[in-house]
């Protein structure tokens, strides 16, 4: 099964996708994450995407097509995967089709701007293995540090207050336009994305019919 997860960041989708992934045993694709990765390795890819992500601003369209189809021609892919965080504009989405990939399903994860804000202030994000903890409202049992691999938890730079801000602009300009894209081709199950998280899950799971 190919699933895109859209919503606008902070949304959950990272939390959400976490958790098919291990129900439908297809690897997660977040763009965000690979680009962190490269950022961290020193890459040029890393290089040119900096100044945007620290923005709070898409990095280029072309930077993240290139970057997404290497990582769909891997053989971990062959089965299929959940897009995270891709598409986020209509190129992107025109992109995908361009490359012969028929989506399956689209989850949009709707959470209004005050609660993303409250979100991305506490979120906190494990530096070795990325896993995302929320200091109230998914804290890591470990307290300071990633219980998953007892990694330092950090917070990511584009998480701070006035980015945020930025970055919702950017969602709300480029990246919602999608949900009418993909309603029209019929694919579109929207989720209402405030709530218990294993609530959200069995809401996902429901609309994935798994
Ligand atoms: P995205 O991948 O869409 O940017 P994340 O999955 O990283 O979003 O979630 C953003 C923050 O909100 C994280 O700190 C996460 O722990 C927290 N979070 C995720 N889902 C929920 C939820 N249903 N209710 C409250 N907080 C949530
Ligand atoms: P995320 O981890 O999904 O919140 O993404 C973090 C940042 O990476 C974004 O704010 C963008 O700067 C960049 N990014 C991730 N995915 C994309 C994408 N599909 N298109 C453009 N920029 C992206």
């Amino acid at each position: 099964m190919k699933i895109i997860l859209l919503g606008a960041p902070g949304a959950g989708k990272g939390t959400q996708a976490e958790l098919i992934c291990k129900k439908l045993n297809i690897p997660q694709i977040s763009t965000g994450n690979i680009i962190r990765a490269a950022l961290k390795a020193g890459t040029p890819v890393g290089l040119k995407a900096k100044s945007f992500m620290d923005a709070g601003k898409l990095v280029p369209d072309e930077v993240v097509i290139e970057i997404i189809q290497e990582r769909l021609a891997e053989a971990d892919c062959k089965n299929g995967y959940i897009l995270d965080g891709f598409p986020r504009t209509i190129p992107q989405a025109e992109a995908l089709e361009k490359m012969g990939i028929a989506i399956d399903k689209v989850i949009d994860i709707v959470v209004d701007d005050a609660e993303i804000t409250e979100r991305l202030s506490g979120r906190r994000v494990c530096d070795k293995c990325g896993a995302t903890f929320h200091i109230k409202n998914n804290p890591s049992t470990a307290g300071e540090k990633c219980d998953k691999c007892d990694g330092n938890l950090i917070i990511r730079k584009d998480d701070m207050p006035e980015t945020v801000q930025d970055r919702l602009k950017t969602y709300h300009e480029q990246t919602e336009p999608l949900e009418g894209y993909y309603n029209n081709k019929g694919i579109l199950h929207t989720i209402v994305g405030k709530g218990d998280i294993s609530d959200i899950t069995a809401h996902v799971f429901k609309a994935l019919e798994v």
